[in-house]
């Protein structure tokens, strides 16, 4: 037997609590059984969103609710500025070309965060329909200033800032309402603690106003009906029902940390990781802005980081995450975050010690753990 640990950018690892609860027998969504969950849960959707407006439940993964982000808001033929600093940036550049979007990509230095200013420039002299931005970029571990891109795209009113919030919403901070975050999705199954299954996005006053417009092709992802049915508790299709009563115990158990706490703890977990990997002598991949979500780890010239990766999993049962593209075999990954705390972090350090050492790395064994068991020590 080896025990399992899932420390990897999504999915993410999923409490007993909720799994219990998904366990339940089935029940029918047009109900009184099921509708009052509904009703629960798309109150604290907006306490978690920090909007009044409505948020949309889909059952798809991540990327569903970024296409619907696109297919809700836009024309073919619209010009749009996507910002590309990674994998999931690129993401944004795939999809808007596939709904025929005129696409002005910004390519940005893996493992560096956008400059808002170069997007203010290219809104000045180019006028675009949206702007298309990760908060967390997963694959770099770096997080963009999308209080500052709000800022910037709020002085532009025919211009939406569209959000993938996937790794980044209840990690850290976002005020979707008051930063002028236009569209802003996420998924189920990273800092919700929930599998993987659904997605969840809201949309602005001036971005419901787009949707009056938006001519592009749409059906399953229609938000428009979805908004109808979610302020009568219910979906317009079979809705993920198992998942949904899994989120209103991932509420029950945020809630009382609080969205202040629950920032706090990430901000914590995410520091500990940092500094313990930096006294260990690796260096981080974020330059700048990492992101409280995961760590972005590089190992030194001559390391393989797929070897560290994979012996992470083989050896110790732990799945963290590789790099992507050019970056296979020069990071590897280390989610903190959703259901995360103290000792997911002193695993995580612990093992890459492991297995460095056990490579004929020089490494102190201990080093880095104890500088996060420092970062880390309840002080009462
Ligand atoms: C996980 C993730 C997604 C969603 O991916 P899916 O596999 O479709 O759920 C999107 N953006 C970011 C930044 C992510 O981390």
């Amino acid at each position: 037997m080896q025990k399992k640990y899932l420390l990897a950018p999504g999915p993410t690892a999923v409490p007993p609590e909720i799994l219990l609860a998904m366990a339940q027998p089935m029940v029918h969504h047009r109900s009184k059984d099921f509708e009052p969950i509904v009703a629960s849960v798309k109150e604290d959707l907006k306490w978690l969103f920090q909007t009044r407006q409505d948020v949309m439940i889909l059952a798809s993964s991540g990327t569903g609710g970024m296409e619907s982000a696109i297919a809700n808001t836009l024309s073919p033929g619209d010009r749009v500025i996507a910002i590309n600093g990674g994998k999931f940036g690129e993401r944004w550049v795939k999809m808007c070309q596939a709904y025929g979007l005129l696409v002005d990509e910004v390519k940005v230095e893996w493992g560096t965060a956008v400059d808002p200013a170069a997007i203010e420039q290219r809104l000045k002299r180019d006028p675009a329909k949206a702007v298309f931005v990760q908060a967390s970029e997963s694959s770099t571990g770096v997080a963009h200033d999308v209080k500052r891109l709000g800022e910037i795209v709020q002085n532009h009113p025919g211009t939406l800032l569209v959000v993938d919030a996937v790794s980044a919403m209840g990690v850290f901070d976002l005020k979707t309402d008051e930063w002028g975050l236009d569209v802003v999705v996420t998924g189920s199954q990273k800092a919700l603690m929930l599998p993987p299954g659904l997605a969840f996005v809201s949309l602005s006053e001036k971005a419901w106003a787009a949707a009056e417009k938006a001519t592009s092709p749409k059906f399953y992802f229609n938000l428009k009906r979805e908004r109808d049915n979610i302020r009568k508790n219910t979906t317009a299709y079979t809705p993920a029902i198992s998942l949904i009563i899994g989120l209103q115990k991932a509420f029950e158990l945020l809630k009382p940390e609080g969205l202040d706490g629950i920032f706090a703890r990430h901000r914590r977990l995410a520091h500990a990781t940092r500094e313990a990997m930096k006294a260990d002598g690796l260096e981080l991949f974020a330059k700048g802005s990492p992101s409280d979500a995961l760590t972005a780890v590089k190992t030194p010239e001559g390391v393989d980081a797929e070897a560290v990766y994979k012996a992470l999993r083989d050896q110790y049962g732990i799945t963290t995450a590789g790099g992507q593209d050019h970056l296979k075999g020069k990071i590897f990954r280390i989610s903190h975050m959703g259901y995360a705390d103290t000792f997911d972090v002193v695993t995580a350090v612990a093992a890459v010690e492991m297995v460095l050492k056990g490579m004929g790395h020089a490494v102190t064994l201990g080093k880095g753990v104890g500088v996060a068991q420092e970062i880390l020590l309840n002080k009462s």
